[in-house]
């Protein structure tokens, strides 16, 4: 694997004012409502927030593969190393998929092929993007098993001879196949027993610093969130309501929607006698509520708040929230 060169200025990924419902004859799915995201070359951000957020539907659109034809990107733009992603041709998808960006899934069983070796299966995403011999192309693969920690005699096996973290560990090994720019980690560890989960965090995370790649970190754990990630995106009912640095989203986190999930996580340093989980659940994507989407569950809810949603407001230059609470210099109103 190759280990690139970054320049830190650089944007890996701007994603502006993104749009993407499902519509079908019956019903009009809201999946992600105006998102805006950054990951600058060679950083991590962690997107965080509960099932049905639109994180899924945001990371497809980066390699163009929201499922068609329910799936509509209705506006935006996805722009990789200042490319448009949304108006790049058949082959020029093909090439960008695995060269560029490559993704781990949350399922290590259903993203494998049962049928084919994993050695076969890296050597493939190889053959394809590096254009080398079938031969070049399995030496490669082994070299990938060894990085990603499975003994390269393994590479005959098929992927139910491996148990669940191993299979991960060969998700990995054909993601990284092609040192992609950017990363995608949807949920990655989310199907893992919890003592497997950290050692395959860690290896991600070191290769991503070892290879100087940008990373997505797709996760609805917080946890996860502060071993990896730099920056941090908070996204609910489709739309990013609070970004910041790692220490702006724990130390100084502002919407009550991030400070609702910073109260639901259990605190081994405090007693309480139970969670706090944040009352109501995330609004049905068909019938969001009007205004800030968050109202119908907030303790903070003002009479503006159903009528209108809440601009983009600058809290410093790498904190920011969508919340009527908040006005541009940090001045809070609560
Ligand atoms: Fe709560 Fe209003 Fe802020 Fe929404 S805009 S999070 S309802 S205070």
């Amino acid at each position: 694997m190759e280990i690139k060169k970054i320049n830190e200025q650089e944007n890996t990924l701007e994603i502006k004012n993104l749009v993407i419902h499902y519509i079908s004859d019956e019903e009009v799915v809201k999946a992600v409502n105006g998102v805006n995201i950054i990951i600058k070359a060679g950083k991590t951000l962690g997107l965080v927030g509960e099932t049905g957020a639109g994180k899924t539907t945001t990371a497809l659109s980066i390699l163009n593969l929201v499922p068609e034809p329910q799936g509509k990107i209705l506006s935006g733009e996805v722009l990789l190393e200042g490319r448009s992603v949304l108006s790049m041709s058949e082959h020029e998808l093909e090439v960008m998929r695995g060269d560029k960006v490559a993704m781990i899934f949350q399922d290590p069983m259903t993203s494998l092929n049962p049928v084919h070796t994993v050695g076969h299966q890296i050597a493939e995403s190889i053959e394809i993007h590096r254009k080398v011999s079938k031969h070049q192309a399995l030496k490669q693969a082994k070299e990938m098993l060894e990085l990603v920690g499975i003994p390269s005699e393994r590479s005959n096996e098929y992927p139910y001879q491996f148990s669940g973290g191993m299979k991960q560990r060969v998700d990995i090994a054909i993601a990284l196949a092609c040192s992609p720019d950017l990363l995608i980690a949807d949920e990655p560890t989310t199907a893992l027993d919890v003592t497997i989960q950290a050692q395959v965090l860690k290896l991600i995370n070191e290769l991503r610093q070892t290879y100087h790649m940008s990373m997505l970190m797709i996760t609805h754990d917080l946890g996860i969130v502060a071993e990896v990630c730099d920056e941090v995106s908070i996204a609910y009912a489709g739309r990013i309501i609070e970004h910041g640095t790692l220490e702006d989203i724990f130390d100084h986190m502002r919407h009550p929607y991030t400070k609702g999930l910073f109260g639901a996580l259990p605190d081994i340093g405090v007693r309480r006698s139970e969670l706090m989980p944040i009352k109501g659940l995330m609004p049905d994507p068909t019938n969001l509520p009007s205004g800030c989407p968050f109202h119908p569950r907030c303790d903070y809810v003002m009479e503006v708040c159903p009528q209108s949603l809440p601009e983009n407001k600058w809290l410093s230059e790498t904190h920011c929230v969508e919340c009527h609470l908040y006005k541009d210099t940090n001045e809070s109103m609560l």
